[in-house]
């Protein structure tokens, strides 16, 4: 049998050895097939190499020659140290430079054959010549012919991988030449490549007009002659298609066989009466949107199945679903059954409490606040099940709090939090209904990513009379500007947030911190009543804050972020945001979610401090003319890519190297699809048992799919 290429360490291919496999390993390439998998970022078309005198400026070219001049050049009045070098080939001169790199001395020398790759410029000073900024290198020949080593003169077998052909780019480590790594990519591609599984089914590969693996692979590192480089370049050809479905294949495959477990439990069924609901219903101030009815019937639906209830809640902020929470929170409690409701903060947390705890007492509920700084933790009485409703943070996961019989369990601000601790709070009962709320509307197709595991529910509707929040953007110069606004509105009996990016001065010496920000405004409107609030007050003086903010007794809130998720007080009605151009745009949304939550017309302004940046310039821009949450999501993924979304720390999901979700989002729907079909078809995949064990690798350490024994 072949030996699998994941069990094959490195080391042991041709030109590696223990020093190189230690290096190897910075980049994630601890086996043949991790080095399989290892794609080149970019290509060279080295079968046509332009001489020097045919180059054309601004553009991307490689071009070959010798060494004539290499040294260190320090511009007069200037703290800088150039590494400038001239090469020829015999048709001209480029000169290429490397700007405080002195380093660059060692490894280029007068005499070596070299390849550089850059952008043709004019020689500024001259406005004639060739020249190249920085541009990456490549060396073919030293001058000592007798020196024998991997950056020594090109082999006749060694011309044939570096040379006149559509060449692969490594990104490499230092110790690690792109040379020496191509090398060993092309001999383990010549050893190995045909060893390699083809895990993913036949009937689904030849379905999606996929080519083979090996072909793949074998193309992508090492793509023949006439193949379009631009292809290769951008990841467009069949052959990363083929890679990237097979990632999102697993990804989706994953997702299938836990949505299926779920399934497949017997959970607790809540049928009750309704009187909590009722009773509920009529304290409240408000009747509930169309959309919160409709996400609240489909909860109701779930709830009363035997299979446990994994639905997502998305809405965007302000769309109220704290009550729809609040109400699946009744139908387990009429029914007997503790809940408990995880925030991602403590602010979020204390804040829940406050709003809830009384409108429960009335109805005859227990209910406790339990985070990292609770001091007196009412274990005991969660463990008795006397507390009906534990709202808290990711204190809640500890192993020492114990429910009676917890048959409900809330997420709020999801994305805060990953599929792990979701599966951790899980644990706490057997099979507990889940509901997860999000207010980061994210687009599709990450959702299915993400959430891929989940029923899905949208809250699609604001509460009558909200009127959008008019965002500004205002430069920091204009304080008197910023001064009126906060004037008038506390005159008309509102109240306001001050947002900084920081607590003190301390953390970031450039940025304005609430501490003297707080000062600030207290000197200038000593009648208000100005408060401060960050994460570092102890919970109890922030609680008290808190509550007197929403008691309308503070004018003034001036905070850290920590006010960013959930934080409800509808008389507020300005904000300020100081540095806004720091923040992401999500971020800035969450932020503005805090206003704009009552009857009255509400402000956001976003202060910018130059210099900043362009992308930061587009958020604020984007900030200003959008409001809907999910249009902002969409223009953050395409201003950040979906790397930061997908983070495995938060989102508890596998690295996606090759595949791309924004870029790929087609052939994300068409792997979903197969991949919950197979699963549908063969749930413990028992006739592919290949598939199944890449399966296992690709989620390891993440989550058990397939329960062992
Ligand atoms: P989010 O979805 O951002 O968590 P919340 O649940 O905090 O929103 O609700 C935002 C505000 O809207 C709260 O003050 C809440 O009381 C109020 N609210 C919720 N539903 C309605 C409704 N149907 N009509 C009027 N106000 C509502
Ligand atoms: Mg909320």
């Amino acid at each position: 049998m072949v030996k699998d290429l994941s069990d094959f360490p490195i080391q042991y291919i041709k030109g590696v050895g223990p020093k190189r496999a230690g290096l190897l390993s910075r980049l994630g390439i601890l086996t043949v097939r991790d080095a399989l998998y290892y794609l080149p970022f970019r290509y060279e078309d080295r079968t046509k190499i332009h001489k020097i005198s045919d180059l054309n400026y601004g553009q991307l070219e490689t071009v070959y020659g010798r060494v004539v001049s290499a040294e260190i050049v320090k511009p007069r009045g200037r703290n800088l140290r150039i590494f400038e070098m001239t090469i020829s080939d015999g048709s001209g001169l480029l000169k290429a430079k490397w700007f405080n790199q002195p380093f660059m001395k060692k490894n280029l020398k007068t005499g070596y054959g070299v390849l550089l790759y850059g952008v043709v410029k004019r020689d500024p000073y001259w406005g004639i010549g060739f020249q190249m900024d920085n541009p990456e290198y490549e060396i073919i020949s030293t001058a000592d012919t007798l020196e024998k080593n991997d950056n020594g003169p090109l082999s006749q077998e060694e011309s044939s991988i570096h040379m006149n052909r559509i060449v692969p780019v490594y990104r490499v480590t230092s110790g690690l030449s792109v040379r020496q790594v191509r090398t060993i990519m092309f001999n383990i591609i010549t050893a190995h490549v045909n060893e390699i599984d083809d895990v993913i089914p036949y009937d689904i590969i030849s379905k999606n007009k996929l080519p083979g693996i090996t072909e793949s692979i074998s193309q992508i590192h090492f793509p023949r002659e006439y193949e379009d480089i631009e292809m290769f370049n951008s990841g467009a050809t069949d052959f990363h298609k083929r890679l990237a479905f097979e990632e999102l294949f697993m990804l989706e495959l994953g997702l299938a066989v836990m949505r299926i477990n779920s399934k497949k439990e017997n959970g607790f069924v809540f049928n009750p009466e309704g009187q909590l609901i009722r009773r509920l219903l009529g304290v409240l101030p408000f009747s509930l949107t169309k959309a919160q009815e409709r996400v609240f019937d489909e909860i109701r639906q779930d709830m009363k199945r035997t299979h446990p209830m994994n639905r997502l809640i998305q809405g965007d902020v302000g769309c109220g679903k704290t009550v729809v929470a609040l109400m699946a929170m009744m139908i387990a409690s009429e029914c007997g059954y503790q809940s408990a409701l995880m925030v991602p903060t403590e602010i979020l947390a204390e804040q829940h409490y406050l709003t809830i705890y009384r409108i429960l007492e009335d109805l005859g509920l227990k209910s406790c606040l339990l985070t990292g700084s609770t001091k007196k933790r009412p274990l005991k009485q969660i463990g008795s099940g006397e507390i009906n409703i534990v709202i808290g943070t990711h204190t809640l996961i500890q192993e020492k709090v114990e429910f009676r019989n917890l048959g409900l369990i809330i997420i709020d601000e999801q994305h805060r939090f990953g599929v792990m601790q979701r599966a951790l709070l899980r644990k706490k009962s057997d099979c507990p209904d889940v509901l997860v709320m999000t207010a980061t509307p994210i687009p599709r197709t990450l959702a299915l990513t993400l959430y891929g595991d989940l029923d899905c529910s949208v809250i699609d509707e604001l509460p009558p009379d909200r009127r959008p929040v008019e965002t500004l953007l205002l430069h920091a110069k204009q304080k008197e500007q910023i001064y009126g606004y906060i004037k008038e509105e506390v005159k008309k009996g509102r109240q306001v947030y001050v947002v900084y990016p920081v607590i003190d001065e301390s953390e970031k010496t450039d940025l304005r911190s609430a501490i003297l920000g707080k000062d600030a405004f207290e000197k200038k409107f000593p009648e208000f009543n100005v408060r401060l609030l960050h994460g570092r007050m102890k919970p109890s003086e922030r609680e008290t804050i808190m509550s007197s903010f929403k008691k309308g007794e503070v004018d003034l809130l001036v905070s850290t972020t920590v006010i960013e998720v959930g934080v409800d007080v509808p008389n507020a009605t300005l904000m300020i945001i100081i540095h806004a151009e720091r923040f992401g745009l999500s971020q800035l949304h969450q932020l503005r979610g805090r206003i704009g939550r009552g009857f009255h017309k509400s402000y956001c302004i976003l202060v910018a401090y130059e210099p900043y940046g362009e992308d930061a310039m587009r958020r604020l821009k984007a900030m200003v003319k959008t409001h809907d949450g999910f249009r902002i999501a969409e223009q953050d993924l395409s201003i950040r890519g979906p790397g930061e979304f997908l983070g495995t720390r938060q989102s508890g999901m596998p690295d996606l190297r090759i595949a791309n979700i924004v870029r790929d989002a087609e052939l994300l729907q068409e792997a979903r699809k197969d991949a919950f079909n197979l699963i549908e078809e063969d749930p413990e995949l028992k006739g592919h048992s290949r598939l199944k064990r890449s399966l296992e690798a690709f989620w390891a350490g993440r989550i058990e799919l397939f329960k062992t024994g």
